[in-house]
């Protein structure tokens, strides 16, 4: 049998990481994954690579050009007709990145020396493992053993008994990235991050999108001013969001797709040719062990873990969506990265305070650190300062001119407590506000730092200056 300093269970951004950072700081490793592919190879990288955030993102660039060209060209000058979208070629580009980037997760893999078994794990205990071969090898199972075992198995779409995806009429995100041809009407089922970024896709390129939501409330967990800016322009630009919400069933004929919910004006239907389940996802433990081998879960089904990712098992970890927190690709690698460098005996951390969110739709949406709702909840005092793109040199120069960038700072001390922002490139503006947090900086800091002109980060100091009262152009 052989026998590994790390056995990763998983090659999803959690695990693909791990297994990397293990190998450089000198551990032995092997990252065992069953992921097997449209074309039936198997293939590294997880949903994150395969059917998550660089498919949608290739989708959201290709379908924003789209959008872009036929409706802000010729407030630039430039007239442009017979503009037409190939969805078929669109979608090639996007399998075509997604094999490139999978590939070079391999060469990785090669070139730092880590050994990639392919197959699905189940654990034996906190020492051993089982992997069963891909259905269409004829490989016998075989175990290998390890000192430290880490489970990155990710998680996969939450079922609703009312919507049952069938993968033709009624799919989950990872249908949502393969439609061969717009539809004309397209429901959606939860107005979350994959709800509005898909949504956004098809409504970019001609569908008529209906988002149906239970919760009353838009974006719940985003600060209230940018989600209310989100919400009125996700509307200007045709998303139908149905707040308060309850879909109770599902009926299709092979063509189309009623849907039946309740809200607040009592039943309602709406009838669509596709529609897309996005209520969440759950975490992947299906056919691992982990129940078997006395590894302690959660009522929803996610491994208890503490605060450096410990499960109860000894030498046994686990990271990523199928551990507590956010269930972003960057979480699940610093994730790992912290265990493989404690493993290695070092002080490997994890801040679970800065992670960063971006929410990929047309202005973006993106966060870290604390809401408004949540300080005032937890009794903080604070102020705020927020600045408007439309003040901005560059956002006006590019025709940018829809959104704000909010900071709010210690009342006592200035450092900084949460950074909001929406608006174009907000997903790039937001690295500078994790820094500043990760230093513990304060607006201040922020303030007193010279940002390039014209840049759109220029509203991010001026909403630093807007906390002490002092912005220059507005
Ligand atoms: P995963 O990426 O799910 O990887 C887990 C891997 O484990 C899989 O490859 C699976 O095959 C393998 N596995 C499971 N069980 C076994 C077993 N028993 N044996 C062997 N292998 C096994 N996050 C962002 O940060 N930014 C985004 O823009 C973004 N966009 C997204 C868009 C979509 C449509 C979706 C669905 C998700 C998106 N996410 C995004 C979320 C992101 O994909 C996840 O948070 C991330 O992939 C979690 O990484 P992970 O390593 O924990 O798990
Ligand atoms: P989500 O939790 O973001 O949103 C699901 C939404 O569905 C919620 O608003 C919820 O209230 C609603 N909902 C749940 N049950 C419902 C029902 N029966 N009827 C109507 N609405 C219902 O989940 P998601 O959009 O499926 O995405 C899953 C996770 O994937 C996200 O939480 C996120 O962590 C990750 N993700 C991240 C990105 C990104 O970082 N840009 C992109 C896509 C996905």
């Amino acid at each position: 049998m052989k026998k590994y300093d790390v056995v990763v269970i998983g090659a999803g951004p959690g695990g693909y990481v791990t297994a990397i950072r293990c190998a450089q700081l000198g551990l032995s490793v092997a990252c065992i994954e069953s992921w097997v592919n449209d074309e039936g190879k198997p293939a590294l990288g997880g949903t994150c690579l395969n059917v998550g955030c660089i498919p949608s993102k290739a989708l959201l660039d290709s379908s924003h050009h789209f959008h872009h060209i036929k409706h802000a060209s010729n407030d630039h000058g430039i007239t442009l007709t017979g503009i037409t979208i190939d969805v078929n070629k669109m979608v090639s580009r996007k399998a075509k990145i997604v094999t490139t980037l999978t590939q070079g997760i391999s060469a990785l893999f090669n070139k730092n020396k880590v050994d990639w078994l392919k197959g699905r794990a189940q654990l034996l205990n906190n020492k051993e493992i089982e992997i069963s071969p891909q259905h269409e090898t004829h490989d016998e199972k075989t175990i290998v053993a390890a000192s430290h075992i880490i489970i990155a198995t990710g998680s996969v779409p939450t079922k609703i008994p009312p919507a049952t995806v069938d993968n033709k009429l009624i799919v989950d995100s990872t249908g949502a990235l393969a439609f061969n041809a717009v539809p004309h009407r397209l429901g959606v089922i939860g107005a979350g991050v994959i709800g509005l970024e898909l949504g956004s896709v098809w409504n970019r390129l001609g569908s008529e999108v209906t988002i149906l939501e239970a919760l009353p409330d838009f974006l719940s967990l985003v600060d209230r001013q940018v989600a209310a800016a989100a919400e009125k322009s996700l509307r200007s630009q045709g998303l139908d969001i149905r707040l308060g919400a309850k879909v109770t069933g599902t009926g299709s004929n092979n063509r189309e797709v009623t849907i039946s919910y309740n809200d607040l004006q009592g039943r309602q239907q709406i009838t669509v040719d596709k529609l897309i389940v996005a209520v969440g996802r759950s975490p992947n433990t299906a056919g691992l062990g982990v129940a078997e081998c006395g590894i302690e879960l959660d009522r929803r089904g996610f491994i208890v873990v503490d605060e450096h990712c410990k499960t109860n098992l000894a030498n046994v970890y686990a990271i990523g969506d199928v551990v507590r927190g956010p269930m972003l690709a960057h979480k699940a690698s610093e994730e790992g990265v912290a265990i493989a460098e404690r493993i290695a005996g070092k002080p490997g951390l994890m801040n679970y305070a800065t992670i960063p969110w971006v929410i990929y739709t047309w202005p973006e949406i993106a966060w870290v650190g604390k809401t408004e709702a949540q300080l005032q909840a937890e009794e903080i005092e604070y102020r705020t300062g927020s600045f408007p793109f439309m003040a901005t040199g560059r956002a006006r120069a590019m025709g940018e001119m829809n959104g704000l960038v909010k900071i709010l700072a210690d009342a006592k001390n200035d450092r900084v407590l949460g950074i909001h922002i929406f608006g174009a490139n907000a997903s790039e503006l937001i690295a500078e506000a994790v820094i500043t947090m990760e230093f513990d900086g304060s607006a201040e800091d922020l303030a007193r730092t010279i940002h390039a002109h014209p840049t759109l980060s220029e509203a991010v100091h001026e909403a630093a200056l807007a906390v002490d009262n002092r912005t220059i152009h507005l």
